[in-house]
């Protein structure tokens, strides 16, 4: 493998040259499994999660960490998180019914968007989650009127925009003034929000919520917006008498896909956040907030692996040579939609030093499907098997069925075992929505 690269977790190169992960060779899983495959290290999950509650406990703050589950949902995941002691965040009652059929306490369960559907908000009163984050005025009065017919107190957040800009691609920056999330901290809205919501019989606001981006590797952002949402707290303290018992800050901590990116520990963030808040707490006079955060990345991305067998291949002479894998965009579109870069090996070939730079092309029919550009590999043939990291966030949570592929399974590794939690999709299970004309 390339010098530059990285193992994640507990992948490793065994003696005779094979890429395992969780103990499992890669090799077997693939025979196993087919191909293409998700592998998801799940030590590695645990390892982060426990991170990120440790170092709440140490600094004595309370907290919740709530898995931002987008990043990747399913039943096992979230009884997984649920087993760690994590929260759950959600965006949509999909996401909702997934964690209430995987048994996770509604109580623990937050619900995020900027356009909850009536339905989606009865769902979730009904099942008295832990709170709902109001995103904007229609929200706020929609959900007023169905608590009101429901009788149900709930709890909610405000999410707030607080003007920061984080440093990352413009598709997921979402803390700045012009967003579609969110109401404005400085402009009023989140004032008047506020107040509507003290006002509202059924609803007991908890606190402000903001989520300032995603792939993060500054903690300024984070600072900068703990102090603002503090600060305003502690003005409508004096005016209205709100007294917030949670900060949640979002997610957004940022992790390493390939060379280029250079992160720090998760526990870095919180602690800073934690000293931010505390700091801020300290100088207004306001009794300290529980901290919440919504990590989703940075819990299962490094901890997922994607499997593919090599196909064709197409010199373009003097220009590039492109190698096909049996997926592609319909399993992980973010190289096509962000520009995503990923680092890979050849899985049966791991210890080879790469010899080659290749272009590693989607099977779907379009140009924009390319995995990879500029890849260092080995000599590589058709059969073998292509090992591309980090894919565990916005990868299977973000496949589709475009040019008809079924998604590929989803398996979690450990201590030399393998588990399926998802199974392949079939071509049975492509029609199964569709109705035949005669
Ligand atoms: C997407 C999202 C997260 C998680 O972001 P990551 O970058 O995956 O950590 C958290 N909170 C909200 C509101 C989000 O939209």
């Amino acid at each position: 493998m390339s010098r530059f690269m990285h193992l994640h977790g507990s992948a490793e190169i065994s003696h005779n040259g094979h890429l395992k992960i969780g103990g499992v060779s890669t090799i077997d899983l693939a025979k196993q499994y087919g191909t293409p495959l998700y592998v998801y290290d799940t030590a590695l999950i645990k390892e982060r999660a426990r991170g990120f509650r440790k170092t709440f406990k140490e600094l004595g703050v309370k907290a919740e960490v709530a898995y931002a589950s987008k990043a990747f949902s399913c039943m096992a995941i979230f009884q997984l998180m649920n087993e760690e002691g994590l929260s759950l965040d959600v965006v949509s009652g999909g996401e909702l019914y997934t964690a209430l059929k995987a048994d996770f306490p509604p109580e623990r369960i937050h619900f995020n968007g900027n356009n909850k559907s009536r339905s989606e908000l009865v769902l979730a009163v009904k099942e008295k989650i832990g709170c709902i984050v109001v995103d904007n005025f229609y929200e706020l009065q929609l959900l007023s009127e169905i608590t009101g017919e429901m009788k149900s107190k709930t709890k909610v957040l405000l999410r707030v925009t607080p003007g920061i800009e984080a440093h990352t691609h413009d598709y997921i920056l979402t803390g700045q003034e012009d967003s579609k999330f969110g109401f404005d901290l400085q402009n009023g809205q989140a004032e008047k929000a506020m107040k509507l919501s003290l006002e509202s019989e059924y609803i007991e606001l908890l606190g402000l919520h903001c989520h300032i981006g995603s792939q993060i590797f500054e903690t300024t952002g984070f600072i900068l917006a703990a102090r603002k949402m503090i600060e305003k707290a502690a003005e409508w303290n004096s005016l209205y008498g709100f007294v917030p018992e949670v900060i949640n800050l979002g997610g957004g901590f940022g992790i390493r896909y390939t060379q280029e990116d250079d992160p720090i520990a998760p526990s870095q963030y919180v602690k800073e956040m934690i000293l931010a808040v505390k700091e801020e707490v300290s100088r207004t006079g306001m009794s300290m907030p529980e901290i919440w955060i919504e990590p989703g990345r940075s819990l299962v991305g490094d901890a997922g692996t994607s499997l593919y067998t090599i196909g064709s291949s197409k010199e373009v002479p003097g220009v590039r040579k492109y190698l096909a894998i049996d997926g592609g965009m319909s399993d992980n579109i973010r190289p096509a939609l962000y520009r995503a870069k990923y680092e890979a090996l050849i899985a049966n070939k791991a210890d080879a030093e790469p010899e080659d730079t290749v272009s590693i092309a989607g099977k779907c029919c379009e140009s924009g499907d390319m995995l990879i550009w500029d890849l260092p590999l080995p000599d590589a043939e058709a059969g073998d098997l292509l090992a591309v990291f980090c894919t565990g966030a916005y990868g299977y949570s973000m496949a589709n069925n475009y040019n008809r592929l079924p998604r590929p399974p989803v398996v979690f590794v450990e201590n030399g075992k393998s588990k399926l939690v998802i199974r392949r999709e079939t071509y049975r299970d492509l029609i199964k929505l569709d109705e035949s004309l005669t």
